[in-house]
């Protein structure tokens, strides 16, 4: 079971929503972070960022993580590597736009660490509920034991025609599974173990580089929409997913390469499901101007059918997780600071 207390992470797509807390909350807990980003200039702003850190933080250039060898360079010296890496966005038309550098990057990431990776201890694939959740018609709660046998399946069968949440969904999954077989086809050249987390919906105040809000990542733009006053009434009160704070998601990648037991372990990290309503109404409470009433209490009784067990982060890992009023208050003062 080794894990690592102490040196170089290698954390791929620090220039992300979710890569910038990991590095963020790597530097506080004393080790040195070497970060993969796609250009200088995004580099240059995190070094900004980590200034604080001088001297801890190092960035390298991996343009397109599916090339060849792409990582090889990247993983040397390192004692564990944060693979958070991928595309995350609803507006790819063939599938293979996401599937491409979700598996390719992370099957990429891992032969590179099998051949230059020597001093690699832990290895920490960010995957998410996307590869867990499938429909659902009655309450229902998931666990690490499910996996999404649906939006493969859906991706293969219609292709360019499957839904735009089963084609991101089917790139998760299928990285995820990539990842576990590649360890299971490795065993007896590998001297690291694998840990994969499953978190939901990411929210949390933004750290990264964002040029407009237009090119806020994913999940935090749903949100913006919904403090915007962008939704309609009946889709406020619908349940929507599952959610966890970015710093607490951040501190479940940390945690999955210093605690011993988590080697071999796939971990969800789920907090709260909610609607949106549910943010309103937070918000509400929050002392914050400018925050649209919508339904008040409207969400509060609504059935919610897909739920997520995250006991296992919670006992290995010892996982916390920020309430709803703290994350959403935190998240909305961040994208104010910026005059969003
Ligand atoms: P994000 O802000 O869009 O960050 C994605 C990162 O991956 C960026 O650094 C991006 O580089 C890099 N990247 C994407 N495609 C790449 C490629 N082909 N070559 C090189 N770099 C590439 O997304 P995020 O929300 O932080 O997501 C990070 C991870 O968490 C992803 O694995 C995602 O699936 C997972 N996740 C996210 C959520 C969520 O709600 N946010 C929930 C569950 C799981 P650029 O900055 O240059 O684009």
């Amino acid at each position: 079971m080794p894990a690592v207390a102490a040196g170089k992470v290698l954390v791929s797509g620090t220039s992300g929503f979710l890569g910038a807390w990991v590095a963020r909350t790597l530097l506080e807990k004393g080790f040195s972070v070497r970060g993969t980003v796609r250009s200088d200039p995004k580099g240059e702003y995190l070094k900004k960022l980590f200034a604080s850190h001088e001297g801890n933080f190092e960035y390298v250039i991996v343009k397109d993580i599916e090339a060849d060898g792409a990582f090889d360079e990247a993983v040397k010296g390192v004692v564990a590597v944060e693979h958070t890496a991928s595309p995350f966005h609803f507006n790819a038309e063939d599938p293979q736009a996401l599937i491409g550098p979700a598996v390719n990057g992370t099957v990429g990431i891992l032969k590179s660490i099998v051949k230059y990776g020597s001093e690699v201890k832990r290895v920490v694939v960010t995957s998410s509920i996307a590869s867990i959740i499938v429909p659902v018609t009655k309450h229902t709660v998931f666990t690490e034991k499910d996996w999404n046998t649906v939006a493969p399946k859906e991706v293969e069968e219609k292709g360019k025609g499957a839904s735009a949440g089963h084609k991101y969904q089917a790139s998760k999954t299928l990285a995820e599974q990539a990842a576990w077989k590649f360890v299971e086809e490795n065993k007896g050249k590998i001297s690291w173990d694998l840990v994969t987390l499953c978190p939901p919906f990411i929210f949390g105040p933004i750290i990264h580089e964002v040029p407009s809000f237009e090119s806020l990542n994913t999940s935090t733009l749903e949100l913006y929409k919904t403090i915007k006053g962008q939704r309609a009434n009946e889709d406020l009160v619908k349940p929507i997913s599952s959610f966890a704070d970015v710093r607490d998601v951040a501190s479940a990648h940390v945690l999955a390469i210093t605690t011993p037991e988590a080697g071999g372990q796939r971990f969800l990290t789920s907090s709260h499901t909610y609607t949106w309503q549910d943010w309103l109404d937070a918000l509400a409470d929050s002392g914050l101007p400018d925050i649209p009433k919508g339904v008040p209490g409207g969400g509060k009784d609504v059935p919610r059918n897909t739920n997520f067990d995250s006991s296992l982060a919670k006992q290995v890992l010892g996982l916390k997780f920020h309430s709803i009023a703290e994350t959403a208050k935190d998240t909305v003062v961040s994208i104010r600071e910026r005059g969003w």
